[in-house]
């Protein structure tokens, strides 16, 4: 069964692009096939996968307008090795273009059925807001990741997202659920940050991923060279986050599934 994962917060610089890149390449190292969706119209997790976002004739932006198949619009990542779903500025048009369209929360839902067998973990890159983009990677999840820094209001955000999927779980997609939470850019001498990061483990319990992403300047930098940290540095403290993270989520898989 294919895992189809959307990676959301609708706070902005939380790391979910860093997460998704990175979990991409250290899915691939652990021999898995890999489609990243880049449902964001800033397009950092392209830039970040080595894809220069100007060359593209195709993009997400297509898929979602029904102009191109994900088989057409797909290109490989020079540097991870997964295959993107690319996108660039255009993608901002969407939610206007899209207003009155029919079936329009499951446009990327739609899509990815024809391309399902060729992945086993298709990850999804949102946009930092609610909007219909979200809505579309939510509808078409089979469940959530949810990045956050560990900070006072973090919090706060989280029950306004926590509704949303609620919502979509209601109209949209009955099964979705979050598959984790994951703490990112933690430093562990940050006394607020501690106590932030034992309230999560104490409201939400399992969900929280035993793995926390500390803050590395390696993976702020690897985008810039577009790779992911696997790559631009395997044996900074980032990356072998990064690929222990990707491991505790496979193990996920398998006792789900058991
Ligand atoms: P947006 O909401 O704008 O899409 P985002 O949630 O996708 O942002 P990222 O772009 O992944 O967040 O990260 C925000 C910034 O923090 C980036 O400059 C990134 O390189 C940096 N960053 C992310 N994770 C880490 C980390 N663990 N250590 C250091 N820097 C990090
Ligand atoms: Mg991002």
């Amino acid at each position: 069964m294919t895992r189809v994962l959307a990676v959301t917060n609708q706070k902005g610089g939380v790391g979910k692009t860093t997460t998704v890149v990175n979990v991409a390449a250290s899915l691939v190292k652990l021999k898995q096939r890999v489609l990243l969706v880049d449902l964001d119209p800033q397009g950092n997790a392209t830039t970040g996968s080595g894809i220069d976002k100007s060359s593209l004739t195709r993009t997400v932006y297509d898929v979602l307008l029904e102009q191109a198949s994900v088989a057409e619009a797909r290109v490989t990542s020079p540097s991870g090795n997964y295959h993107v779903l690319p996108a660039n500025r255009e993608l901002a048009g969407a939610e206007v273009e899209l207003v009155n369209a029919s079936e329009r929360e499951f446009r990327l839902k739609n899509a990815l059925q024809a391309v399902m067998q060729d992945y086993d973990v298709i990850l999804i890159d949102c946009p930092p807001a609610l909007n219909l983009l979200t809505v579309n990677g939510l509808a078409a999840a089979w469940r959530v990741i949810i990045p956050m820094q560990c900070e006072y209001y973090a919090l706060e955000g989280l029950s306004d997202l926590v509704q949303t999927i609620r919502r979509v779980r209601s109209h949209l997609n009955t099964d979705l659920e979050i598959e984790g939470l994951l703490r990112t850019m933690l430093d562990p001498r940050n006394a607020l940050a501690q106590q932030v990061s034992a309230q999560l483990e104490h409201h939400f319990g399992d969900k929280v991923y035993r793995t926390a992403i500390p803050r590395n300047v390696r993976l702020a930098e690897a985008p810039s060279h577009g790779m992911p940290a696997l790559q631009y540095d395997p044996s900074s403290k980032g990356a072998v986050a990064y690929l222990k993270l990707t491991e505790e989520m496979l193990a996920r898989f398998s006792a789900s599934a058991a």
